[in-house]
């Protein structure tokens, strides 16, 4: 089951949690109870240890603070290391690529969802 990060503004930290698909509004924060998580562009397959990369990122003020301006930039680098370094796949180094210089391919973005999770939406029952 895919993970999903999200940013919360009022303790500002990063908090993770299993959804079953985008769509779902992002869950109240664990910690306050905040209902303004940010979803951050998510890493479907990673498998590190998260916390040691939270550590980091979060050791980086300007990366944070990128990221709470919703800057495209700071969510590519945190994209970036979330990842790794190992190569993501093609459309996503394409999108990070768009966030590197300030652009938001939203509509990529949106493709790619639909994409992902527009498979589940035809009815099985059918036929
Ligand atoms: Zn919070």
């Amino acid at each position: 089951m895919p993970i999903y990060e999200y940013w919360c503004d009022s303790c500002r930290r990063i908090v993770s949690s299993y959804r079953h698909r985008f769509s779902v509004p992002p869950p109240p924060c664990p910690r306050c109870g905040s209902s303004e998580l940010k979803r951050i562009f998510s890493t479907f397959s990673v498998q590190k240890t998260y916390s040691a990369v939270y550590e980091d990122i979060l050791s980086d003020r300007e990366l944070t603070q990128g990221m709470m301006r919703n800057d495209p930039r700071a969510l590519a680098e945190w994209n970036k290391r979330m990842s790794g370094g190992e190569r993501a796949a093609p459309e996503y180094e394409e999108m990070t690529e768009r966030m590197e210089v300030g652009e938001w391919p939203v509509a990529q973005i949106e493709e790619k969802k639909q994409e992902f999770f527009g498979q589940r939406e035809s009815s099985s029952e059918s036929g």
